[in-house]
């Protein structure tokens, strides 16, 4: 995560625990019946925008590794979303894994008696 994500990050912690504090406080001085569930659904939000900053960091990541995989600089970014979803395909198991809810193999897959013993 670069260094701005960082620091984007933390004002999103502050104000999210800003958020919580004033909800609570809201509700110790007897405050409007409305502003105590606001500031506490409101303080959950900057928790969403962390979460969403943590997965663009991730995928800004995997571009990179990517990108040096590839021996390339390209900046064509369907091609680095298909390179993106090759490779979360190749990790993945068999189709029947994926149709049957990972719970069945393909005949052939490696992976099938394993998953039988279990
Ligand atoms: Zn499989």
């Amino acid at each position: 995560m670069s260094l701005p994500s960082r620091l984007l990050c933390a004002l999103y912690s502050l104000t999210s625990l800003w958020l919580a504090w004033y909800s609570v406080r809201q509700y110790q001085y007897g405050g409007s019946a409305w502003s105590v569930p606001l500031f506490a659904v409101a303080s959950i939000v900057p928790v969403i925008a962390v979460v969403r900053e943590s997965v663009l960091a991730d995928e800004h990541r995997t571009i990179a590794v990517l990108r040096r995989q590839k021996g390339r600089c390209t900046t064509n970014r369907d091609e680095l979303c298909e390179a993106i979803a090759c490779a979360e395909l190749n990790a993945a198991c068999c189709e029947r894994w994926w149709t049957s809810r990972a719970t069945d193999h393909d005949p052939t897959c490696p992976h099938q008696r394993r998953s039988n013993a279990a």
